[in-house]
């Protein structure tokens, strides 16, 4: 369950930045994950939801941003998407290219919401 080490990594993270914020309660937890990473969103919610429970991040939402595959032919120089894991250029169908987004994960943002003081 590749899924559950995701959900693991995103929450040491999110749980990482709870600490030096004590004041604050984070509300989202927004990713960036490339389509290359292969994750079912589904299955990260469902494992985040069960991660949480009983964690300070137990009121926390995941959110979730899938970015697609693109590449750039090495041969031609054009640029396209890749679809369905056709690691060849459409255009001149050389294999030599290069991935450019797709093996992105990272956390782009922290929705969080401070206590009243
Ligand atoms: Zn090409």
């Amino acid at each position: 369950m590749h899924e559950t080490a995701l959900a693991q990594n995103i929450i040491d993270i999110a749980q990482e930045t709870g600490r030096t914020h004590p004041e604050a309660t984070i509300k989202t937890v927004r990713v960036i994950i490339g389509e290359m990473i292969a994750i079912v969103p589904e299955l990260l919610h469902h494992a985040y939801d069960s991660l949480v429970s009983n964690t300070p991040l137990c009121q926390s939402k995941l959110d979730i941003k899938i970015i697609p595959v693109s590449a750039e032919c090495m041969h031609c120089r054009r640029s396209f998407g890749v679809q369905e894991f056709e690691f060849s250029c459409p255009y001149c169908h050389s294999n030599r290219i290069t991935v450019k987004s797709g093996n992105e994960f990272y956390i782009e943002e922290l929705e969080v919401e401070s206590c009243p003081s």
